[in-house]
């Protein structure tokens, strides 16, 4: 699996770097965000250095689709009150001009009652 060692996340998926965890499989790692901007907040990322989103392609769809399907349930698991009344938000920043400051890809799940620090 490519990693890039002088990466950041890279070093949260594998371990060396500690977090909390939220969920972890062969493929995706997930943990709360350290400066958290809503009630809920957590990080979902590859364990693959991928650098943004802009990296995507044909050979993640597999990766993404998996993702994509298991932030609902991880929302609610974490406190998220349920559709339609509660719900969350899925962000990934990409570029500079996205807001990307970590560059190993990576989405914010956010949710919980508002007013939230942003987002
Ligand atoms: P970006 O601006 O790249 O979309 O978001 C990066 C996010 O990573 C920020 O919300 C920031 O709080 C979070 N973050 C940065 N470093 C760490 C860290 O070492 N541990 C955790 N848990 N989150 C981090
Ligand atoms: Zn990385």
């Amino acid at each position: 699996m490519s990693q890039d060692p002088n990466c950041i996340f890279c070093k949260i998926a594998s371990g060396k770097i500690p977090s909390k965890k939220v969920y972890e499989d062969e493929d995706i790692f997930v943990f709360h965000d350290i400066n958290p901007w809503a009630p809920v907040h957590f990080l979902m990322i590859p364990k693959q250095h991928i650098a943004s989103m802009a990296q995507a392609g044909p050979e993640h769809a597999a990766l993404l689709g998996r993702m994509m399907v298991l932030a609902p349930k991880l929302a609610v698991e974490q406190g998220c009150t349920p559709y339609p009344e509660g719900g969350f938000r899925i962000v990934c920043n990409t570029g500079t001009h996205g807001g990307q400051e970590v560059h190993h890809m990576h989405w914010h799940v956010m949710g919980g009652p508002r007013p939230w620090l942003k987002g």
